[in-house]
């Protein structure tokens, strides 16, 4: 479909912002002086509606630099002034709420209320992070004493201090451009941090915005940079001396090779990496409310969620009446572009993505798998789109069931006790996420406690507060973003022993 062929109805096209805007260093716009244009498609059509000129290494370097110039300014300022300007970026992005949501859907093929999730997820993350900036001016230098239980007073007292880590480099995939990034960017300036963003490559237009709201809220020059490219820039980003911090959110493959980048320099380095999350239904499950979180947990963003339940274990006793639940459900998705109104489902964001998701339902034709719906591309439109899929008894060894697909691919199968069904849930290298769902609250999150995961939502579909947590165990990364430990992920603590008597003096 082409612009002259929307459809009636349909979402007005999105603003593109210039072309010479595109690098944002030290508080100015530049044109990326990299070699090979970025492309944003469309998924919907498979045409390139924009391109972008990338940053140069060259550029890569003065953004590192400026970051660490505007360092001691800006952790200097007290945590209050600094939540003035992370709530200018929360209401900047909600005053363009209409024109991101459009970008999301054009870029990323999001329908509009998922679009619209996106933007009020990122506005709210800032809000958040904006109280716990202005709540650190009251817990830098709390004191207390010192003493060892059982011994005489030594007439000390300790002190603690909150500091920022310094410039940080922050990375992000194309699954949901304004969150990731609102989940680092916020806490990281909360902190006294500086920032330079590399967004994908795949939707870098979306995440433009940030710098047009560093200049709205009038942050000191440098505080934020922006640094459109591919996966070189990232490494390079990693690589540079003016970086003290890297939170890198993608695939396992990349996060080894910052990982790897990071410890040439014995970086502090977050990782939120991919996940082959459980979804369990107890046996006293309400059938339908369990079909429906299954469907949300693997065809919410079109499966393209790290989070994504794409496991279901189900208790024999309930599982035929689950299962037909859940066809019913998948044969009915209105699967097409976000043009459409009443699409529930749009097309995967990248024509590789879409490539990957194929060599899995070739892989499950090759290998005889029981597939109950999709398995199939969408082949009378054009763009990227896939039917929403299950496979029933996938083996415990196929890759289906083992490996992160990043699509509307779920696989099922059935348990006759909770012990195996939790054993199944943490066979896996993964520990990202969970759901279970049982008629009994209590006892779900008894079971909660036996499955090795980092965020788990019971009898609720994959819903997430910026006072939570989020982040995994084993392969899924390391620390953890949102709450206290967000912030706590771009500050170090400093502690100082103070002598509070004269005579503690040395001789
Ligand atoms: P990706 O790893 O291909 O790319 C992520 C980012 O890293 C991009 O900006 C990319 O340009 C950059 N990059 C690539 N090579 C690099 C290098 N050598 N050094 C530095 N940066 C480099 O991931 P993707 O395909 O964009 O995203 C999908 C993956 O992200 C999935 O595996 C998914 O599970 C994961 N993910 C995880 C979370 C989470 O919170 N745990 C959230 C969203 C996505």
């Amino acid at each position: 479909m082409n612009d002259d062929m929307r459809r009636p109805g349909a979402a007005a096209p999105p603003t593109i912002p210039a072309r010479d805007k595109a690098v944002y260093i030290r508080g100015a716009w530049h044109t990326g002086c990299g070699d090979k244009p970025l492309e944003a498609v469309d998924p919907s059509s498979g045409k390139v509606f924009a391109d972008i000129a990338p940053a140069s290494a060259k550029q890569v370097s003065l953004a590192g630099q400026a970051a660490a110039e505007a360092f001691s300014e800006w952790r200097s300022l007290s945590g209050a002034a600094r939540a003035g300007h992370l709530r200018g970026f929360s209401d900047g992005l909600r005053a363009r709420k209409d024109e991101l949501v459009a970008l999301q859907m054009r870029n990323n093929g999001k329908p509009r209320s998922e679009a619209m999730i996106d933007v009020d997820d990122a506005a709210a993350a800032f809000d958040y992070y904006a109280a716990l900036a202005a709540d650190l001016d009251g817990r830098q230098g709390g004191g207390f004493m010192l003493a060892d239980p059982g011994l005489a007073d030594p007439g000390l007292a300790g002190r603690t201090y909150f500091e920022p880590l310094g410039p940080a480099a922050l990375i992000v995939p194309w699954n949901f451009p304004l969150v990731t990034t609102a989940w680092k960017l916020a806490p990281a300036l909360a902190a006294g941090c500086t920032a330079v963003l590399k967004p994908s490559e795949f939707t870098t237009l979306a995440e433009l915005v940030y710098g047009d709201l560093a200049d709205e809220t009038g942050l000191p020059a440098g505080v934020l940079n922006i640094l459109p490219g591919a996966g070189a820039i990232g490494a390079a980003l990693v690589a540079d001396p003016g970086i003290a911090k890297v939170s890198f959110t993608g695939s396992n493959a990349t996060g080894r090779q910052v990982m790897a980048g990071a410890s040439e320099r014995t970086l502090p380095l977050s990782l939120e990496l991919g996940g082959k999350s459980p979804i369990i239904v107890l046996d006293d499950a309400d059938v339908e409310k369990a079909a429906e979180i299954a469907a949300a947990g693997i065809f919410f963003n079109c499966g393209q969620m790290c989070s994504a339940t794409s496991r279901l274990l189900v208790a024999d006793s309930i599982a035929d009446d689950v299962i037909a639940v859940l066809r019913a459900k998948t044969r009915r998705m209105v699967v097409d572009s976000p043009d459409n109104p009443h699409a529930e489902m749009g097309p995967i964001t990248t024509e590789a993505q879409r490539a990957k998701i194929l060599t899995y339902f070739l892989k499950a034709r090759v290998d005889g798998l029981k597939c109950l719906e999709g398995g199939v591309a969408r082949t009378e439109a054009d763009g990227f789109f896939v039917e929403p899929t299950l496979y029933l008894d996938v083996p415990f060894h196929h890759p289906i069931w083992r490996e992160e697909i990043f699509g509307p691919v779920l696989a099922i199968a059935r348990f006759s006790d909770e012990a195996e069904a939790v054993a199944l849930a943490n066979d896996t290298e993964f520990g990202l996420a969970a759901a279970i769902v049982g008629g009994d609250p209590d006892h779900a999150q008894r079971l909660a406690r036996q499955v090795v995961a980092g965020h788990i939502w019971i009898n609720t579909p994959q819903i997430i507060f910026p006072n939570t947590s989020w982040g995994g165990f084993k392969a899924s990364g390391i620390g953890r973003e949102l709450g206290p430990h967000g912030l706590a992920a771009y500050s170090a603590v400093k502690h100082l022993t103070v002598a509070t008597r004269q005579e503690a003096k040395h001789a």
